[in-house]
């Protein structure tokens, strides 16, 4: 049995959804339909969600709604008119959407979330009502009768354990099932829903409660790339990945998928398939717990920006117990999360996302760290991006370094800061902002181009054999 999730631009218009009953009809394991709001037609279109965030504003407002609420309900009539699904659906949504507008007794938290919800719920139920027109015996499940019981965060809501068991049910439908991704519910029986993006999440929750054979998850590129399309001109695609190397991607600006969305099936162990809604012939990119990275050492390249570093030095910091407990206590009770802290014997770099370092905080962690560390040198440094260098094979092959670093010279950018070791399938590098596409396309020649300036035959080899 297959769980397939189709993501918002697979489901945006009448027109997407008949190719998501072709794939469907295709394939009798794709036996669980996983489907997001409708997203975006086009580059400047507005994605279901954000109209229906927009609506949810102008109620939390208490101004005029109906303009907000016809938008979200014509992108409705579209679909419904195309998939020749008839009109007692959008009366029905119409009612349901006018009825949270006017509830009264209702958190403006928990109306945001079940405002914002209607995009998938909605989807579902007119894409079940296609597939049975289509011939394909389907039937919409809400999350709460499948048994997907998240934590009462609203907007950020995480699953229970007990959502695996509850789910092991659905594999005993005979129906085709179709479900709205993004949402569940809490064990009071609020509606919640995961971050943006989260029917992702959704999809890997439910190919792990069932035990699936596969989770594919469609969405409109090929596959995953060795980098970004945007920066590198025609990137490889990347055939097959790991767990680990996905994580470290999505996590450095690869926005394929939602930063920590395959948890659940990594834990299950079930592979992960990439396809395309407009091509699903294509292979797609393959996600595994374990792949032979001895052809492929590096999977990638990613990057993003936004960083900034708070350097501190100390003679003899590496004599002093507790110097390190004492930094990040300042800036625990500043509330600020750090990702990365490379370290050396007097010095230590802290690693953040810039945009929670106010000018207010800057300020009284600069002034803390002087007066209760007593260090020599504090300096902060904004305008950083992060590039990683992804692959398995990164740490257990000889010569991986020397060819980051030829391009970095070659392409003219000052490294900053280089962290390997924490991390068992990456190499991270520190550069100024302005450097990185630079830096990004020097790297990917040495990795994957045709002449590379390191040539693979001179230093690639597996560590094992190196003695
Ligand atoms: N529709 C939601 C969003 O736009 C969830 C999703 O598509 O995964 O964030």
């Amino acid at each position: 049995m297959k769980v397939a999730k189709f993501g918002g631009t697979s489901v945006a218009s009448g027109e997407q959804i008949k190719k998501v009953g072709d794939i469907i009809h295709e394939d009798h394991e794709r036996k669980i339909i996983i489907v997001s709001a409708p997203g975006k037609r086009f580059s400047s279109d507005t994605k279901t969600t954000d109209l229906l965030i927009a609506l949810d504003t102008q109620v939390a407002a208490k101004n005029p709604y109906t303009e907000a609420l016809q938008s979200v309900i014509e992108r409705f009539q579209e679909i419904a008119a195309s998939l020749g699904c008839g009109n007692e659906h959008i009366v029905a949504f119409s009612k349901e959407l006018q009825a949270l507008c006017e509830d009264d007794n209702i958190s403006d938290v928990h109306r945001t979330d079940c405002l914002k919800a209607c995009g998938e719920d909605f989807n579902a139920r007119l894409i079940a009502a296609y597939l049975n027109h289509r011939g394909i015996n389907a039937k919409y499940v809400n999350p709460r009768d499948a048994g997907l019981v998240l934590s009462d965060e609203p907007g950020n809501a995480r699953v229970e354990p007990e959502t695996f068991a509850h789910l092991k049910k659905l594999r005993d439908l005979e129906h085709t099932v179709v479900i709205p991704g993004f949402f569940g519910y809490s064990k009071s029986g609020h509606l919640v829903t995961f971050p943006r993006g989260g029917s992702d999440i959704s999809g890997a929750i439910i190919a792990a409660g069932v035990q699936a054979s596969l989770y594919e998850n469609f969405t409109d590129v090929d596959s995953v790339y060795a980098a970004n399309p945007n920066v590198v001109d025609q990137p490889k695609k990347i055939k097959e990945m790991t767990y680990k190397e996905m994580r470290e991607l999505s996590y450095a600006g690869f926005s394929v998928f939602h930063d920590e969305a395959l948890m659940p099936a990594f834990h299950a162990g079930i592979p992960v398939r990439i396809k395309n809604t407009n091509n699903p012939e294509g292979e797609g990119t393959l996600i595994v717990a374990k792949r032979d990275y001895e052809t492929t050492p590096i999977s990638g390249i990613a990057s993003d920006e936004g960083f900034a570093s708070i350097y501190v030095s100390k003679y003899l910091m590496n004599r002093e117990v507790g110097f390190g407990r004492k930094l990040l206590q300042i800036l625990e009770d500043e509330e600020l999360s750090y990702e990365h802290v490379p370290s050396g014997i007097d010095d230590i770099s802290i690693i953040l996302r810039e945009e929670q370092l106010t000018a207010e905080k800057e300020k009284r962690i600069m002034d803390k760290i002087q007066t209760e560390l007593r260090v020599d040198m504090i300096k902060i440094e904004r305008g950083l991006a992060l590039i990683m260098i992804v692959g398995e094979g990164m740490t257990k092959t000889i010569g991986m370094a020397a060819k980051a670093t030829a391009a970095f010279a070659i392409a003219k950018v000052n490294i900053e800061m280089i962290n390997q070791g924490s991390s068992e399938v990456s190499l991270m590098f520190g550069v100024k902002a302005k450097d990185v596409s630079r830096a990004v396309k020097a790297l990917y020649n040495e990795y994957f181009g045709e002449n590379p300036a390191v040539s693979d035959a001179v230093v690639l080899e597996p560590v094992e054999a190196s003695h």
